[in-house]
């Protein structure tokens, strides 16, 4: 099936209502906000987004990129128009992305100038499903108020919903300014830390606030405000939960390169989750030099899959290999099938769903394997040093066959394939 064929490849309305998982609180009550087909808040499932890097005014680079974060599971994409080129482009990159089948919502990020781009080219703001303000660069002195205005009259001319995105790089100067001076007036004056938290979170609610006396509805309105360290991001979303009820667009900005940006990430946002707080993530990873965009949206599912908040593909419990394993196969093993299930999970979605929860376990030797395997729907213990060169596979608990020889791989993806084709969706005959 060619990937142009596939439908969308992550579910969004379609999932089954997001249940707290083991230990997690209940997901916060917000207002729902429709982006394009895809449901934020309300108990809404939470939903994974990212953001292009490609010239906006490159209509066919952005639309290829679109496409793979698409494929790789983004619900939602933002992109820059940050210049009437980029402006021009967007409706005929979303032309382009509905002649692929790809129906993914774009949102477009406006710094600045974003009344004016809006209002030189109308089939922008029709085509987009969402625009994202920056209350703290809007527009400067006197403009600020008339300009952030008229973004919201675009957003209510076109039915589109908005997100208020205040960021602790870019934020309001003025509001800050106010927020030290009454600070400077307490008997007992807050650090300067909780005083910027609080400029940023106010940026964020009073912008929001100003917005629905523009007569924007609540259900039209998504809240963020971004910092770049993780206790920081933890102490002002707590905050923003607990003082507004629009649904809120979470991520740690500028995370960074690697491995430091997905750990960052991944402990900020999982602790909000883990308290109900979030109704949609980015993972804002810098790309190491040449490497795809989309695996911020990979470690995006993993996150909210490994935290038993939505299922997106099959996981692979693998154990780390000691000095009991002297070949590097059973790791091979584990990436092989682990990049499979990944590839064929997007045609999966439509033809066997459910396979997104099936278990699998790669074990190095006989300590763990047996039981770990047993615990997954289809787990292999591979021998160890010393061991019989053999390999039970285990299915739903029970060995099953034991491999041997060189096609271990190939015969425990085979087998892998056969179990989602007798247990989940059309034809199923074990389910
Ligand atoms: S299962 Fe075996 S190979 Fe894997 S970490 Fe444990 S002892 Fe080592």
């Amino acid at each position: 099936m060619s990937a142009q064929s596939v439908a969308a490849p992550a579910a969004c309305l379609s999932d089954p209502v997001a249940l707290p998982a083991f230990g997690a609180a209940p997901r916060r009550g917000t207002r729902q906000v429709h982006v394009g087909g895809v449901a934020l808040g309300g108990h809404a499932p939470v939903v994974v987004q990212s953001m292009t890097n490609t010239d906006t005014a490159d209509v066919a680079g952005t639309a290829r990129q679109i496409g793979e974060l698409w494929r790789a599971g983004s619900e939602l994409v933002r992109i820059t128009v940050n210049n009437p080129e980029s402006a021009a482009a967007v409706p005929r990159i979303v032309e382009r992305l509905a002649m692929q089948g790809i129906e993914v919502p774009i949102i477009g990020d406006f710094h600045y100038n974003g009344h004016q781009l809006l209002a030189g080219e109308p089939a922008c703001a029709e085509a987009l499903a969402k625009y994202r303000i920056n209350p703290g660069n809007v527009g400067f002195g006197k403009k600020r108020d008339t300009q952030f205005a008229q973004l919201i009259e675009f957003a209510m001319r076109y039915g589109k919903p908005v997100r208020i995105g205040a960021n602790w790089g870019s934020l309001d100067q003025s509001l800050a300014a106010t927020l030290m001076d009454e600070n400077a007036r307490r008997a007992v004056p807050w650090d300067a830390g909780k005083v910027l938290r609080e400029a940023l979170i106010r940026s964020a609610v009073d912008s929001a606030e100003r917005a629905v006396e523009l007569g924007l509805g609540r259900d039209r309105i998504v809240l963020s405000a971004k910092v770049s360290g993780v206790q920081e991001l933890v102490a002002v979303y707590r905050d923003l939960a607990a003082r507004c009820d629009f649904a809120l667009h979470l991520g740690l900005t500028e995370a960074g390169i690697g491995s430091k940006g997905m750990v960052a990430s991944s402990a900020a946002l999982a602790i909000l989750m883990q308290e109900g707080i979030g109704d949609t993530i980015r993972i804002s990873l810098t790309p190491e030099p040449g490497a795809s965009r989309t695996k911020e949206v990979v470690v995006a599912q993993e996150l909210l899959q490994t935290m038993g908040l939505r299922a997106f593909t099959p996981m692979v419990t693998a154990c780390p290999g000691c000095g009991r394993t002297t070949s590097e196969f059973f790791q091979e093993l584990a990436g092989v099938v682990q990049d499979h299930v990944r590839e064929k999970m997007p045609e999966w979605k439509i033809t066997h769903p459910g396979a997104e929860n099936m278990t699998l376990a790669v074990m190095g030797c006989v300590v763990n394997g047996p039981g770990e395997s047993r615990h997954a729907n289809i787990g292999i213990s591979l021998p160890g040093t010393g061991e019989a060169p053999s390999a039970p596979v285990f299915i739903d608990g029970e060995k099953a066959v034991t491999l041997r020889g060189e096609n271990i791989a190939h015969e425990f993806v085979a087998l892998v394939d056969d179990y989602v084709h007798r247990h989940y969706g059309r034809g199923a005959d074990g389910a």
